[in-house]
């Protein structure tokens, strides 16, 4: 997800092409993209544009900014004293849920809910014990007898009657009703009209589901919505019906297919404005706006076609049975949930210009909140984050994922500008919080949306396409998503992944930027000896361990240019480096292929 989103977003310098008026017409050539892409394996290296091209020289004045609310911060307490606890599978995992939930007229309760969860038993036991908020119990059933139950803290116990084995499969019912505190959001809408929005992240879906409430703990999900006829009901995956009841009030059933995070399943209900941007053959899109921003969706959301088509050819398969856009009631400036993305609600209003995207005349940050909510799809939604501590693998995916999204349809320029907007935030960050990215420590799951899992993580997925090459790493990446769709992956999954592709030792490279916090400080200084030589100091300040990775750097004569690679073994480098003139300018890592910070002394 991403936090609030400054209006105020990237600086793209305007450089050639694409003429805004023309976005309609980019927008139905994608479509026929997406569908050829559908079933077309292409060798993505031709899609990838190249890093070290076009290089930006222009100064960038603005900023894409992941505002965190005042709600959210202080950003981070310091938590180095125990590892965080985190609830993993350990007896039990649900296969499926089936959440029939009927609401009343005003959208203000939950007049009665039944929730049914398809267990597997993993280690004899004797207990489920479900995570679920404190909305008031009716019954519980174990294979549709009425069983004891104990609720309280946010944990529904569930007492066998007898010890269950490995393999056993259990159906347990729950049935409730009220107002949940938290998870589903029952509030208005822009044009005052009550809706009810699942906002679960990272994990409040068991304030009005009861779940094993973390990512790992994978479902399939069919949801069973009745309400008030006016009401439109959106939901995760397919709709496979809607029916009217005796009463008037009408049901509309959703079924997720692939096994989702919790944290993704959602309800949408309210009086939407239903849009459908074009008739997609194999993958169904709408938009649902407040029915006075009806106009506003089809541009608004013009993104969404190019994105899909983009990510379904350089990833996969889109992984979901159809793409719901939704704007209403999150935390978050956009919230992935499978195949029904929430978006802040002021999305389709934000004040636009200066930094418009000149493909498709909205602004700029819209277009990257978007495609960071669509690659989600893939990276969080379907190969999730094992733990907490990977987070890295949704949110810096999702990053770097949406700036190749720009780069591709906004120009080098706009790409460049988002990584160094992105390397400047991590620099700031690093200075008040050092933690690695592969965080066991920090309680406060929301502690975890910083710089570290955002930017941090797409620098480290920049820098490693650089080190193995566009061709291995889209390989790599595509093999690690194909090993782990529809499941869970860790950080050294990926690694794994990569070496594979690459032939390549990337334990070094993890060991340093995700196991172990900061970033290089490099300090170059040099002298010119008698005998044409140049001496190299170059040194590395930084607290903590020294990085290893070889680091290019360009000597400028009179005459011409030359570049070097240095290759650090330690915090200090000395280098004798025989050249025939005076150098009269030595750039540490010009094309910015490093997450560094650089000085330069010239003696
Ligand atoms: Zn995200």
């Amino acid at each position: 997800m991403l936090f609030r989103v400054s209006s105020r977003i990237v600086a793209v310098p305007s450089k050639n092409g694409d003429d805004p008026r023309n976005h309609t017409n980019q927008t139905q050539r994608e479509s026929a993209f997406l569908e050829l892409d559908l079933t077309f394996d292409a060798n993505l290296s031709c899609i990838l544009p190249s890093l070290r091209s076009g290089r930006s020289t222009k100064t960038m004045t603005n900023k894409h900014r992941l505002l965190l609310t005042l709600l959210f911060l202080p950003l981070q307490l310091s938590t180095a004293f125990a590892a965080r606890v985190e609830r993993l599978i350990d007896t039990w995992r649900p296969e499926h849920y089936q959440v029939n939930i009927t609401l009343n007229d005003q959208l203000s309760e939950i007049t009665s809910a039944s929730t049914q969860i398809s267990i597997l038993v993993l280690k004899p036991t004797q207990v489920i014990d479900l995570d679920f908020g404190d909305l008031t119990m009716d019954k519980v059933s174990l294979n549709s007898v009425t069983v004891p139950f104990t609720h309280q803290k946010g944990k529904l116990q569930i007492n066998l009657p007898q010890p269950a084995n490995a393999g056993t499969r259990l159906v347990v019912t729950v049935d409730y009703h009220g107002k949940p505190k938290d998870g589903l959001v029952l509030t208005l809408d822009k044009d005052g009209k009550p809706t009810a929005i699942g906002d679960n992240w990272p994990d409040r879906v068991h304030h009005w589901i009861p779940t094993l409430d973390h990512p790992s703990a994978k479902a399939t999900v069919t949801f069973n919505v009745t309400a008030s006829p006016r009401e439109e009901v959106v939901a995760n995956g397919r709709l496979d019906h809607v029916g009217t009841n005796a009463n008037g009030q009408r049901t509309w059933t959703y079924t997720e297919n692939s096994p989702i995070p919790p944290y993704c399943m959602i309800i949408g209900v309210g009086e939407f404005a239903r849009v459908d941007p074009l008739p997609m053959k194999l993958i169904p899109i709408s938009y649902y706006v407040s029915q006075s921003e009806r106009q506003l969706a089809e541009k608004g959301f013009s993104p969404t076609i190019p994105s899909l088509a983009f990510f379904n050819y350089m990833i996969a398969q889109y992984p979901y049975e159809k793409l719901a856009m939704i704007v209403g009631a999150t935390r978050f400036g956009g919230m992935e949930n499978s195949s029904a993305i929430v978006f802040a609600s002021n999305l389709l209003t934000r004040s636009g210009p200066p930094n418009m995207s000149k493909t498709y005349g909205i602004p700029l940050g819209n277009v990257s909140v978007i495609a960071h909510e669509i690659a989600h799809q893939w990276f969080g939604d379907s190969v999730t984050e094992s733990t907490w501590a990977d987070l890295w693998l949704s949110e810096g995916f999702a990053t770097y994922y949406a700036g190749l999204f720009l780069q591709r349809y906004e120009g080098d320029d706009a790409f460049q500008s988002y990584m160094k907007n992105a390397a400047t935030q991590v620099f700031e960050y690093e200075k008040k919080q050092r933690t690695p990215i592969f965080d066991r420590d920090t309680e406060n799951l929301m502690n975890l949306l910083n710089e570290n899992n955002y930017q941090k993580g797409s620098w480290v997925l920049h820098m490693l396409r650089l080190k193995l090459g566009d061709e291995v790493f889209s390989r790599g990446i595509r093999n690690y998503y194909q090993s782990h769709e529809n499941s869970v992956a860790s950080s050294e999954d990926l690694r794994l992944a990569l070496e594979k592709a690459s032939g390549k030792d990337l334990r070094d490279f993890f060991a340093r930027w995700i196991y172990d916090s900061g970033h290089p400080q490099y300090e170059l200084s040099w002298q010119w000896l008698a005998g044409k030589n140049l001496k190299v100091i170059f040194k590395q300040v930084q607290t903590g361990n020294a990085f290893l990775d070889p680091v290019p750097i360009t000597i400028t004569t009179a005459t011409g240019r030359r570049d070097i690679v240095l290759k650090p073994t330690g915090k200090d480098l000395i280098q004798t480096i025989p050249l025939s003139e005076k150098p009269i300018n030595i750039e540490v890592d010009p094309q910015n292929t490093l997450l560094r910070e650089a000085r330069v002394k010239g003696v």
